[in-house]
């Protein structure tokens, strides 16, 4: 079987999500950059709390399905533009965890200036207009909000993260849900402290916050340009 340790950890990191209850048994898919142009992707239809390395769906960054006896997760655009737009990155998680999706829902934002954790992992969440699930405008929609953060908040759906492995993207999912309770949690309880501008700032994360140059904006700048001529 071809990429076998990779495809192992992506089946791992699917049954995690799940036993963690950050997904439904259909619900979230996750992805992993090999070789630069290779996505290794959970199924779609199957129960995610059971998938092992075999159902994991190998496909170019071209789109092409090099496992046509595998059916790829309904949001593999969503994961391909994702790593078109954001170069650095190699892995993506999206789930439905139920307070960020609660959050998702409301016109509330999750806070991420109550515990250092959160800031320090998350910096601020995009959040993502909705779009249908699995359509081609929900993928050209998140391609964008990723291109300034690690983690988006997919109205009235769910969330995706990215990171350079598995692990980081996974944990930035957990950590988004932990803000998300403890932003409703301090809410409840009432006399909130947050961390100040200058603990803020000492905690900013460095990782993934500088824009990098990519292929949605390039395209938008070039169309601009070319507009201009025509004027
Ligand atoms: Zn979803």
């Amino acid at each position: 079987m071809e990429y076998t340790k990779e495809r192992e950890e992506v089946a791992y990191f699917m049954r995690r999500l799940y036993e963690r209850r950050l997904t439904t048994c259909y619900g979230g898919n996750i992805s992993l950059l090999v070789d630069g142009d290779i996505i290794l992707i959970t199924p779609s239809g199957l129960d995610k709390g059971r998938i092992e390395a075999e159902q994991i769906g190998i496909i170019s960054l071209s789109g092409e399905n090099l496992t046509p006896s595998l059916k790829p997760s309904i949001e593999t655009e969503m994961h391909i533009r994702v790593y078109r737009s954001r170069p650095d990155v190699r892995a993506v998680v999206h789930a439905h965890p139920v307070v960020c999706s609660s959050f998702a829902a409301s016109e509330k934002e999750i806070n991420t200036s109550l515990i250092a954790e959160s800031r320090a992992v998350l910096g601020k969440p995009a959040r993502a207009p909705y779009a249908f699930m699995g359509s081609p405008e929900l993928a050209a929609i998140v391609a964008r909000a990723v291109a300034g953060a690690n983690t988006v908040l997919l109205t009235n759906h769910g969330v995706l993260s990215i990171g350079q492995t598995l692990l980081q993207a996974f944990d930035r999912i957990e950590v988004l849900e932990a803000a998300a309770t403890i932003t409703l949690i301090t809410h409840l309880l009432g006399g909130k402290r947050e961390l100040t501008g200058a603990q803020l700032s000492e905690l900013e994360p460095q990782e993934g916050r500088s824009l990098e140059i990519n292929e949605e904006l390039v395209q938008l700048i070039t169309q601009a340009v070319l507009n201009n001529l025509k004027a």
